[in-house]
């Protein structure tokens, strides 16, 4: 009680103070305590929910393995904001038809099998995961759900209120119809933070600009883009961003890839 109390009391600051601000990022009303509880329920929420077929662990124990890895290592190179707080568990959900990835505050990533099937190498899993991780750690995904659900809503969610709401947010996130639209500002951001997180690991970091590519030519339209609107100029500021670091390319691992794929299999 005495969290939501401050959390209030800092609502009521930020309304009576923030609003002289002239910075253009939206308003998170959320502390990073906040995340990682709000993360934590929406996860439970998301494993209750039939609509989301989420692939055992143990059954699945080579392809955990591999994506844990692959988290593991971009982790490591502790440039990822928050990489030793949030929980930064990984899912994978079994739908071979959607192409689509989604990141929930306090480090709760869930890719679909559609998703990771249609990539032909490491470099551009690792760019979407590294694009989905940068979402939560520079917490667009909290200032996105405040915007559009209101503080109110999720503070009853907090406090264990509102079963009914949940329900609601958890298949809006499976359809990709929630309107958790990310701001241009919040993609490009993302983007370069994937760059930067991938540059120092052997993989090539331009994997998430072949990644949007891939995106692009798919038909029909990937859910993917109606949640992260790609275009040229995103592709033009992943390669300049890569260039800035010093525009080493890394490797792709196709190989590899194949047995991340063939461990998804019944
Ligand atoms: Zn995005």
């Amino acid at each position: 009680m005495k969290k939501i109390k401050f959390t209030l009391f800092f609502v009521l600051i930020v309304t009576l103070f923030g609003t002289t601000s002239s910075c253009e990022k939206p308003l998170n009303l959320f502390s990073v305590n906040d995340d990682i509880e709000f993360g934590k329920q929406f996860d439970q929420e998301i494993k209750n929910n039939r609509d989301f077929v989420i692939l055992d662990e143990k059954q699945y124990a080579k392809a955990y393995q591999i994506i844990n890895q692959y988290k593991s290592k971009l982790l490591a190179t502790e440039k990822v904001d928050y990489f030793d707080k949030f929980s930064w568990t990984v899912r994978i959900i079994r739908d071979d038809n959607t192409v689509n990835a989604f990141a929930v505050p306090g480090g709760y990533l869930y890719f679909y099998t559609g998703l990771i099937n249609i990539l032909d190498n490491e470099a551009e899993f690792i760019g979407v995961l590294a694009h989905e991780m940068a979402h939560v750690a520079r917490r667009h995904s909290t200032a996105q759900l405040t915007k559009a659900y209101g503080i109110d809503l999720l503070l009853s969610l907090l406090l264990g209120k509102n079963s009914n709401q949940w329900v609601k947010i958890a298949s809006g996130l499976a359809s990709g119809l929630l309107e958790l639209k990310f701001s241009r500002d919040d993609e490009f951001e993302a983007d370069k933070y994937a760059v930067r997180y991938t540059y120092v690991t052997d993989w090539d970091a331009r994997g998430v600009a072949d990644f949007f590519k891939k995106m692009d030519s798919q038909k029909p339209i990937p859910t993917f883009l109606s949640t992260h609107p790609a275009d040229k100029d995103r592709i033009a500021a992943i390669i300049k961003e890569f260039e800035a670091l010093g525009g080493v390319p890394g490797k792709t691992f196709e190989e590899n890839y194949k047995i991340f794929i063939e461990s998804l299999k019944n």
